[in-house]
C-alpha cells in the first residue's frame, strides 16, 4: 500500500486534493456541485463515458439515501471507484503453467516501458525463487537487445538473443529450447513495438505464437500489453488498437508515478474487457506493483 501511496503522489495531489476541497467547500449537493465533480474527474482522465455513468450513479444514491451533505457522498464515491475497477471477476493474478514453463509475452509500442517491466518482473519472479529466462524478441529497435541485456545483468538472469534484425520467431524458438534445457520456470519474451506497420507487427506476433505453441501447446500463458499511463487517453487508444485482436490477456500500466492523471486506470479498465495486472510506479527494480483495485483507490484517498 505504501508503494501505491508513494507512486500515486502526483495523482493524489491533483485529483484527491481537488475532490477533498470540493467536498469540504461545497455546503450542498446541487447542479454546481456535480458539474465541478465532473470536471475534476474528466481532468484526471477517468474518461468521459465513465464519468457520466459515475455522476448518474451518484445522483441516484443521493436521492435514494436522501444525502444532503457533500461529505457524506465522498465515501460513496470511493466505493463506486473500487466498484468500477473490480466489476468483472478477472483477477490481477498472472496465469501460471501448473506443470512446466510459464511463457509471458510482452507487447506494446516503443517507449512505453516494456523492457523495464520485463526487468522488474524478472526480479519479482527471482525473489519468489523461480528460475527466469528472458528472450530478446525485439530485434527491430536499435538498442533493444542491449537494453534487455542490461536488465538481465542487473537482475541476474540470462538473456537469449540473436543479432539485431534477425527473425524474432527464431529467437523465441531458441529461448524455448534453452528454457527447457535449463529447467526454467518463467520465460519472459520481449517483442517489437513499432506501430508504423501494424499488419507486419501482427503477422510477426502470430508467427511467434505459432513457434511457441508448437513447443509448449498451452503457451503463451499471458500476453501483456504494456501502456504508458502518462499518455492518458492515448494509452486508451493504443489499448483499443492492439486490443483483443493480438491475443492480449492483460494490461500493465507504467509511469503512474509520473502523471497526475491516474484516473486513466479507471477509464482503461472500464472501456477494455482486460484486467490490469501490474502498474509501474517508478524506474527501479522494485517499482512494479500487482494491481489491486481497493489498495489503488485507498492509496488515492488516504
Ligand atoms: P520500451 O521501449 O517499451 O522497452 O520502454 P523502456 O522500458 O525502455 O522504458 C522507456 C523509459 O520509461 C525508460 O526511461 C524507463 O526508465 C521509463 N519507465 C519505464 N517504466 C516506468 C515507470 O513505471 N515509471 C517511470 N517513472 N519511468 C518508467
Amino acid at each position: 500500500t505504501n508503494k501505491f501511496k508513494e507512486g500515486l503522489t502526483k495523482t493524489r495531489d491533483a485529483f484527491v486534493g481537488q475532490v477533498t476541497d470540493l467536498f469540504s467547500r461545497r455546503k450542498k449537493i446541487d447542479e454546481a456541485f456535480f458539474e465541478e465533480l465532473e470536471e475534476i474527474l474528466i481532468g484526471a482522465d477517468v474518461g468521459v463515458n465513465t464519468v457520466m455513468e459515475l455522476i448518474e450513479d451518484l445522483r441516484d444514491e443521493v436521492k435514494k439515501r436522501r444525502i444532503e451533505q457533500p461529505s457524506e457522498l465522498q465515501p460513496i464515491l470511493s466505493e463506486k471507484l473500487v466498484g468500477l475497477l473490480t466489476e468483472s471477476d478477472e483477477s490481477s493474478q498472472l496465469k501460471m503453467n501448473p506443470n512446466g514453463i510459464t511463457v509471458i509475452l510482452f507487447v506494446g509500442v516503443n517507449g512505453v516501458g516494456k523492457t523495464t517491466t520485463i526487468g522488474k518482473l524478472a526480479h519479482r519472479f527471482k525473489q519468489e525463487g523461480k528460475k527466469v529466462l528472458l528472450a530478446a524478441g525485439d530485434t527491430f529497435r536499435a538498442g533493444a537487445i542491449e537494453q534487455l541485456q542490461v536488465w538481465g545483468e542487473r537482475v541476474g538472469v540470462e538473456v537469449i538473443s540473436q543479432q539485431a534484425g534477425s527473425d524474432p520467431a527464431a529467437v523465441m524458438y531458441d529461448a524455448v529450447q534453452a528454457a527447457k534445457q535449463r529447467g526454467v520456470d518463467v520465460l519472459l519474451c520481449d517483442t517489437a513495438g513499432r506501430l508504423q506497420n501494424k499488419a507486419n507487427l501482427m503477422e510477426e506476433l502470430s508467427k511467434i505464437y505459432r513457434v511457441i505453441q508448437r513447443e509448449i501447446p498451452s503457451a503463451p500463458h499471458e500476453t501483456l500489453l504494456v501502456l504508458d499511463a502518462a499518455t492518458g487517453q492515448n494509452a486508451l487508444q493504443q489499448a483499443k488498437l492492439f486490443g483483443e485482436k493480438s491475443g492480449v490477456s492483460g494490461l500493465v500500466l507504467t509511469k503512474l508515478d509520473g502523471t497526475a492523471k491516474g484516473g486513466i486506470v479507471i477509464a482503461i479498465r472500464r472501456e477494455m474487457s482486460l484486467p490490469v495486472k501490474f502498474v509501474g510506479l517508478g524506474e527501479k527494480m522494485d517499482d512494479l506493483q500487482q494491481f489491486d483495485a481497493e489498495q489503488f483507490v485507498h492509496a488515492l484517498f488516504a
